[in-house]
């Protein structure tokens, strides 16, 4: 990190980091939740409930990548052992056990409402003390909120045509 970048950050670095890597350990579980609920899901509405979770899986990666990026550049260590992602997570994983659109829907708005409220949370605590986490989680809550939207929007269109 630059001399000048440290005196920027008006935030424990240490802790800063420890909360980046609570946030990589959700992400990489959000991406699996939605990747293993795309491989498995069927009935019908499938196909479409399909393409929109893995569109989220490739998102929530993205949002690793983003993360551990700053991570990096703050002169941290991201999670090297995927041990810790249990350890650390907030939102933990919630595991496809009815493969149908509607319960694997369901259990996906769960886990972006635990993200999007978790993020908020860490807006508040950098606000104005670290202005490139800021902006950064600031871009990955908007997807989130998205994401939050997509999912329940298909599950009211699903619902109606039922
Ligand atoms: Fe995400
Ligand atoms: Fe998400
Ligand atoms: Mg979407």
């Amino acid at each position: 990190m630059g001399k000048f970048t440290k005196k920027i950050i008006r935030f424990d670095i240490e802790t800063l980091i420890n909360e980046l890597n609570k946030a990589l350990a959700d992400e990489y579980l959000a991406a699996y939740q939605y990747w293993v609920g795309a491989k498995v899901i069927e009935g019908p509405f499938s196909d479409l409930v399909k393409k929109e979770l893995e569109e989220h899986s490739k998102d929530e990666y993205n949002h690793a990548e983003m993360i551990a990026n700053r991570i990096i550049q703050l002169d941290g260590v991201p999670i090297l052992n995927p041990h810790d992602w249990f350890r650390l997570t907030k939102c933990g994983f919630l595991e496809p056990k009815n493969f149908k659109s509607i319960p694997i829907l369901k259990q996906n708005i769960q886990g972006e409402r635990c993200a999007i409220g978790v993020y908020d949370t860490l807006l508040k605590e950098i606000h104005g003390k670290d202005n490139i986490t800021y902006h950064l989680i600031g871009k990955i809550l908007e997807d989130e909120v998205e994401h939050e939207c997509d999912l329940e929007q298909i599950l009211k269109n699903i619902s109606m045509k039922k």
